[in-house]
């Protein structure tokens, strides 16, 4: 059975949005236009093919088939064969309308197309497209001729259910991408490649970081050694940055009783997303999908005033929520993940202050990690509670946050969620990707539903501001964008094993065994290869695991207290003290640099 995946679904990555931009327009027009071509061949090939859905996606298109014979590989080439050639053909896309009766006769034989006739509205307006003998119930539009399609290539095959329910019937995907010029799809297909390369699914393999067990379930990581210490880093790092920012840690337990999802609103529109209850004694104990009610019950513990905003709590929030199978990915998509989460409790005036504070804080996230930064502002949708003014001064609070923090931003408008607007940060990776980064929510419902307040100078109650906010969002999918942003080339501070000493023979195993402790004394995560392998297989033994320091260990080492310094990249930094090799990579380590050779230079004297 082929890997299942889901339509429209680059996983962690945001599928870049529908902007009415008539360039975007046109290569998804020529994309789907691509997607008839590639069922045209299919249909000439099989014609007892029967065919569901075949949309445009990002970089490409893909269509949904019905075949009781399983495609290869091989079936790949031959359909791109017949492409080329209709391609060559330049068939006209002919346009017809028809009638509801005349398109359920037309597509009888079709169960996939007529579920989608009979879903129309009975005004909706029916349309066949034709080019050569292949015909297609299609809304369009569509290029002029097959010729007007650019250069393209078939991907793979997968299996999708229909419309995405497991319930329902498993197709075959057949997966294409599609550019205007040959030279685009290259340097498309160059990239794929780098991305594949990069996958955390591989490397997590690779490098031993984590592992997804059938037995445990899908979706839920289990963190090896080498992943947990990474994790850990990240973690302490962070937590240690919050404290220092004013944030108060708070734990919470991961179940809670159904009466606070009641009052929270989850039971009521988040179910879905929510496991199965546990009985005890009598009352539904939920699994907690967020963690924003615990931090509002440890607000409301006591009577706050105004001098005591803002309260800003955070946990490492472990949360548990539904995924269909078919849409689990690697560590990007899962069922139970830990957010760094925290709830800031404020006044309204202190809202762009609350919000430049976060913006501040993942600005150098991101510096410390080495990505990029992309800003949206998302705006009242159109269902939405809350009145006018209030969305209006909010949305307004975060924008002059932006713009007090000189950051770009586009705007995401009617992109914010019911209960309030947001601020979306996305980490831009080494290879220019978007990943789901920072958000910093305002929200009207939870104050509400659960009566938060704050005496304020007057004396009287007044209704608390608060603001929903991540920073990495969640430890497994960080995590596992960190593996291939970096490529699996842990920065040394971050590195599970930071340092290998490689004895030439078996005469310096004492004196490396030395070196471990010492270094180890000063917090160096070290490993000595003192297997019986040969130097050379050592030496590519820790380059496979991307280990940043190598210290090769011989005769004349031993005896001048030295070790000969590689990199993982090759570089050969030559013989160095034990105590020249310390001065060198300690401050690289405590700054958190991301080069290997020295130490991040600090730009301000703020963070
Ligand atoms: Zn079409
Ligand atoms: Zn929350």
């Amino acid at each position: 059975m082929p890997e299942i995946e889901i339509a429209n679904e680059v996983a962690g990555m945001d599928i870049a949005k529908e902007t009415g931009n008539s360039q975007e327009f046109e290569l998804a027009r020529m994309r789907h236009s691509c997607a008839h071509l590639m069922a045209q061949a299919v249909n000439e090939l099989f014609p007892e093919a029967k065919f569901a859905i075949g949309p445009a996606i990002e970089h490409g298109f893909y269509y949904d088939i019905a075949l009781s014979q399983t495609l290869t590989p091989d079936d790949l080439s031959a359909i791109e064969e017949r492409m080329r050639n209709h391609q060559r053909a330049a068939e006209p896309f002919t346009r017809n309308e028809i009638s509801r009766d005349d398109a359920l006769s037309l597509f009888g034989d079709n169960p996939y197309k007529i579920e989608l006739i009979e879903g129309f509205s009975l005004d909706e307006e029916i349309s066949t497209y034709q080019q050569g003998d292949f015909l297609d119930l299609c809304r369009g539009p569509h290029v002029n001729t097959t010729a007007d399609i650019g250069a393209f290539k078939l991907q793979s095959i997968a299996g999708a259910y229909w419309r995405g329910d497991e319930r329902r019937p498993m197709l075959q995907r057949i997966y294409g991408t599609a550019w205007p010029t040959t030279g685009e799809l290259e340097s498309y297909l160059e990239r794929l490649e780098e991305a594949q390369r990069r996958d955390h699914r591989r490397l997590g393999r690779e490098l031993d970081l984590f592992s997804v067990n059938d037995e445990i379930g899908p979706g839920l990581i289990l963190w090896h050694p080498k992943g947990a210490i990474v994790r850990y880093l990240v973690e302490q790092y962070e937590q240690k940055e919050q404290l220092e920012r004013g944030y108060d840690l708070v734990y919470t337990p991961h179940i809670a009783s159904e009466k606070i999802y009641k009052t929270s609103g989850h039971l009521e529109t988040y179910r879905e997303n929510m496991y199965a209850p546990m009985s005890i004694e009598e009352v539904d104990y939920y699994l907690k999908p967020m963690n924003c009610p615990g931090h509002i019950m440890i607000y409301k513990n006591q009577v706050h005033s105004y001098r005591d905003l803002p309260i800003r709590l955070a946990e490492l929030g472990t949360v548990y929520r539904y995924e269909r199978s078919g849409t689990l990915h690697g560590m990007l998509r899962v069922r139970g993940f830990t957010q760094d989460d925290s709830h800031i409790f404020c006044t309204h005036e202190q809202i762009v202050a609350e919000a430049e504070g976060v913006i501040d804080f993942a600005r150098h996230m991101a510096n410390v990690f080495g990505y990029g930064f992309a800003t949206y502002l998302a705006t009242k949708p159109t269902k939405a509670i809350g009145d006018d003014a209030t969305w209006d001064r909010a949305t307004h609070a975060l924008r002059q946050a932006l713009e007090r923090a000189n950051l770009d931003f586009e705007l995401d408008e009617g992109g914010g969620a019911f209960y309030g607007p947001k601020i979306d940060i996305k980490w831009l990776d080494a290879l220019g990707r978007e990943w789901t980064g920072p958000t910093i929510q305002v929200d009207f419902n939870l104050p509400e539903r659960f009566d938060v307040n704050y005496i304020g100078e007057d004396g009287e109650r007044h209704r608390v501001a608060m603001i929903h906010r991540t920073l990495l969002g969640s430890m497994e999918r960080f995590v596992g964008g960190l593996i291939e942003h970096y490529a699996g080339n842990f920065p040394a501070w971050l590195a599970p094993v930071q340092v290998a000493l490689i004895p030439i023979t078996d005469h310096q195993n004492t004196f490396c065994r030395e070196v471990e402790t010492r270094l180890r004394e000063f917090d160096l995560r070290v490993a000595v290869f003192d297997h019986s392998d040969r130097m050379q297989a050592k030496i590519r033994d820790a380059q496979l695991q991307k280990i940043p320091y190598m210290l090769v260990v011989g005769k004349r080492e031993v005896e001048a207290d030295s070790v000969s310094v590689r990199l993982r990249t090759g570089e050969d930094l030559g013989a160095l003290t034990v105590d020249a090799f310390l001065a060198l990579v300690q401050p690289i380590i405590t700054s958190r640099s991301l080069t290997l050779t020295s130490p991040l230079e600090v730009t301000s004297a703020a963070n």
